[in-house]
């Protein structure tokens, strides 16, 4: 199990740029096909950007024509966190890491096999640490 990373607003504005606050803590989603990585089929493992816990490997990343990092599965089902989302009137699964409960993204269940399962997660959350 991650470790619980607890730190108030104030300290993940510091560390973390506009953009990744936006999504991580308020929860919000970057316009599709703006992201850095929606595209990026580099080998190695995406990590938390907020707190390094690693959340997918390059390897379960498939094109999913969304617009956004898609994968079938994460590296560990106990890395992140899932809950169900109702706002704006959808009923959506929202993914959050485990060790800071960051936003991710969303979980939705029209994936290729062998998960059936479909992680659409922001670029913004990722940070991808190449293999060399
Ligand atoms: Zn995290």
């Amino acid at each position: 199990m991650p470790k619980k990373i607890q730190k108030t607003d104030e300290e993940w504005k510091k560390e973390l740029t506009p953009e990744q606050y936006h999504i991580c803590r308020d929860k919000g989603t970057e316009p599709p096909f703006t992201g850095k990585y929606y595209k990026s089929k580099e080998d190695g493992v995406y990590k938390c950007v907020a707190c390094g816990n690693p959340l997918f490997d390059s390897n379960t990343k498939y094109e999913s024509g969304t617009g956004w990092p898609s994968f079938y599965k994460p590296i560990s089902e106990e890395n992140v966190e899932t809950e169900e989302d109702r706002t704006y009137g959808m009923r959506r699964t929202e993914v959050m890491c485990n060790a800071c409960g960051a936003h991710l993204g969303h979980v939705f269940e029209d994936g290729p096999q062998p998960t059936g399962l479909r992680y659409c997660i922001n670029s913004a959350a990722l940070k991808l640490d190449q293999k060399k």
